[in-house]
């Protein structure tokens, strides 16, 4: 296939001061969970992109001093030489495939509490540090030695960058990350000295910190600026006219901007808050203020968008992370007139939560993203079929779908058996809650994959019986048939049933997304679950009509959510609908006209009076046809079939990316004799330094 001629643009060169980027697809620096702790798993993963067809390749935040050390988190560091072999592994994957790697060098300021390092963060002030946990430290206002120390460590690493192979090299004020953000910000820099009060003062360090990176490297590395646009915080925080004037002022300075909104919860919000191309608003008019390359983001996935982006003068570089991480074969596919294979991002931000509970992230979409080393998964690509077998998968949810079109590429014969008419479990149901669309692409990109696929046969309408199964005469059987929330209040903060009067009007999400509707005008929505459903089932029942008291053991709204950066998000929206928030409160009992709770803290009670409740607990596996299978295994030999798998939800009930995991690794293995005394994967051990 040849790629529409619309998209030729995508594919134009763009010179970012020395070097030139092949085409307009750029990897914005993002995080990985990876970080320093697994160097080599990070690099593959680069790798691939640059596979892919993405002209830059960023890495994610680096921090170039121990003052500026942002543990827990983990991101890469150069804080001297030791850690360029590292950094070099990384620019060397990249460049197996022709792309440029781009070096983000972060100094996080008052962004880092130095819990590791142990040093005393930075600031323009003297303020507590502005870090995810509020730590109970304060930042030390820099004098004019910690400024030219900054500015020398900022050049030492830009120079270490080269060391270690870099094409391109940032210099960071954004998002409150880069620390340099926080002189120019009016609410965190009271100087008054040439670096607070005016836009010129406070952007003063930022400039100089270019104009050293530009000295020190610029003849033969790109230097480009990421600052943010706005911080979505009125007057009070960096707004649309000040980083019009900042751009305006430092204008040629750089040889490339990237510009998104601050603070991270802002620049990657989810699909349940915001459309694709949703920074345009702020971006709109800033490159026209520069003759230098302009890059953003906004979760872009369709060409359309992209070639809109550039045709209209808004950007000149499509910066992307999460769909990079989705599909790291985003450019390639549109590149080869494949747009119906491109596997969209669907804006879940599970990736993110890899970064906030410092573990290797997941992605929704891609499973194989963190993987690639580790147990070399590649995202488009899977070892061809161990033997010529039929493989039968039970139920079209995330894990089924998944493990059918794997199976399927692998070569195998494979028959989906789905229950109800319509593919894609949960997924199919959740899709329709409010602001949850765009997952129904996970159900979407797999049913599209597979239908182009001679050796899947798509059952609809099937539910199987252990009969059924054993009629087939297939040699494995994978069992995704998901899960079902509990009906009786078990789950974190109940681990017995809770007494239920008969007649009560007792709901779970699975009769919401069936249709049931509360009996009742006033609803309970309890959720001891603490992810997305409790606080969608609210909105989407309150949208409906109904007068709805959202109780939870939690001291927030969908706590977990926190993890994705829609928390606050979430309960501000919980507010804004006039839904009643009772925090703090633990199940006790469910009459048939109200609700007994008690005080997680005290347990001093407290009655809520309503007709019906909805259970937003946990879920118990649909294990019932595997169960079936397994008391009949003498019978198994006579159709030839050797093995039944539990997969996804059926297995253990978690997130729709663990299931799709799931999938993806029943597909790998099969055929494979897994030791269960064996780690099943490749880590990186760190070599021991001298003791003395
Ligand atoms: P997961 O997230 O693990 O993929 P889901 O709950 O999303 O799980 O999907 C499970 C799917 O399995 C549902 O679409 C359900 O209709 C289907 N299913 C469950 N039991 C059977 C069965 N016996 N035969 C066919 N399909 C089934
Ligand atoms: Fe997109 Fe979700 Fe994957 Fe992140 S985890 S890249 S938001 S699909």
């Amino acid at each position: 296939m040849t790629r529409d001629a619309r998209y030729d643009i995508l594919f134009e060169p763009v010179r970012i001061g020395p070097v030139t980027a092949k085409n307009r697809f750029f990897q914005v620096p993002h995080c990985n969970g990876m970080g320093y702790r697994d160097a080599t798993s990070n690099a593959a993963m680069r790798e691939v992109k640059a596979e892919g067809g993405w002209a830059v390749i960023s890495t994610e935040q680096t921090e170039i001093h121990p003052t500026g050390d942002i543990a827990p988190f983990i991101e890469l560091r150069l804080w001297d030489d030791q850690d360029v072999p590292m950094l070099a592994r990384i620019a060397d994957a990249i460049h197996k495939y022709d792309a440029l790697a781009a070096l983000e060098l972060c100094h996080n300021g008052m962004n880092a509490a130095n819990l590791y390092s142990r040093e005393v963060p930075l600031g323009p002030a003297n303020l507590p540090v502005a870090t995810a946990f509020n730590d109970p430290v304060q930042a030390r206002a820099m004098d004019k030695e910690d400024i030219r120390n900054l500015r020398r460590w900022h050049r030492n690493a830009a120079l270490r960058g080269r060391k270690a192979g870099y094409d391109i090299v940032y210099v960071y004020a954004g998002k409150l990350f880069g620390g340099a953000m926080y002189f120019i910000s009016r609410r965190y820099n009271t100087r008054n000295d040439e670096y607070g009060g005016s836009l010129e003062n406070r952007s003063r360090l930022l400039r100089e910190l270019i104009e050293d990176t530009k000295e020190a490297v610029g003849d033969s590395m790109g230097v480009v600026c990421r600052i943010s646009v706005d911080e979505l915080l009125g007057q009070e925080g960096l707004h649309a006219a000040e980083a019009r004037d900042m751009v305006a002022m430092m204008a040629e300075l750089p040889d490339c901007w990237d510009l998104t909104l601050s603070g991270w919860e802002n620049d990657s919000q989810t699909s349940r808050f915001a459309a694709e191309a949703f920074q345009e608003p702020f971006v709109t008019g800033l490159k026209q203020l520069t003759s230098k390359p302009v890059v953003g983001v906004g979760r872009f996935t369709s060409p359309d968008t992209m070639v809109r982006m550039v045709k209209s003068g808004i950007l000149d570089l499509i910066g992307a992370a999460r769909p990079s991480i989705a599909d790291p074969f985003l450019p390639k596919k549109i590149e080869e007139g494949r747009i119906e294979d491109i596997r969209e991002c669907i804006g879940c931000n599970m990736c993110v939560a890899g970064d906030f509970t410092q573990t290797p992230s997941r992605c929704t979409q891609n499973p194989s993203f963190s993987e690639e080393w580790r147990r070399g998964w590649h995202p488009e690509r899977i070892r061809p079929r161990h033997s010529d077998t039929r493989v039968l998968v039970v139920g079209a949810g995330p894990a089924g779908l998944e493990a059918a079109m794997m199976l399927g590429r692998r070569g195998y014969q494979v028959m989906l058996a789905e229950a109800s008419g319509e593919l894609g479990g949960r997924v199919a149901a959740e899709r329709r809650l409010p602001g949850l669309s765009a997952w129904g692409r996970v159900a979407d990109y797999r049913a599209g994959q597979i239908a182009g696929m001679a050796n899947v046969e798509v059952y609809r309408g099937s539910p199987l019986s252990a009969d059924d199964v054993l009629a087939l005469g297939v040699r494995h059987v994978a069992l995704a048939t998901g899960s079902k929330w509990r009906r009786d209040g078990v789950a974190r903060r109940l681990l017995k049933p809770v007494p239920i009067a008969p007649g009560a009007d007792v709901l779970t999400p699975d009769d919401i997304l069936a249709g049931r509707m509360p009996a009742s005008r006033n609803v309970i929505v309890y959720d001891d679950d603490h992810y997305y459903m409790g606080g969608v089932l609210a909105e989407h029942l309150t949208r409906a009509g109904f007068d709805v008291t959202l109780a939870t053991p939690s001291p927030t709204v969908s706590a977990w959510t926190f993890m994705t950066m829609e928390q606050a998000f979430i309960q501000a929206r919980i507010i804004e609908l006039g839904i009643t928030i009772e925090c703090n409160r633990v199940l006790r009992e469910i009459g048939r006209d109200g609700a007994e709770m008690a005080c997680a803290y005290t347990g001093r009670p407290h009655r809520i009076e309503v007709g019906s409740i909805v259970l937003v607990t946990a879920r118990l596996p649909e294990s019932g046809l595997y169960e079936a299978l397994k008391i009949r295994t003498a019978e198994w030999a006579d159709g030839g079939l050797e093995s039944v798998t539990l997969i996804g939800d059926a297995m253990a009930p978690a997130t729709i990316a663990h299931a799709v995991y799931e999938g993806r690794r029943y597909a790998e293995q099969l055929g494979e004799t897994i030791d269960p005394d064996r780690v099943a994967f490749r880590r990186e051990v760190a070599g021991l330094a001298a003791w003395n």
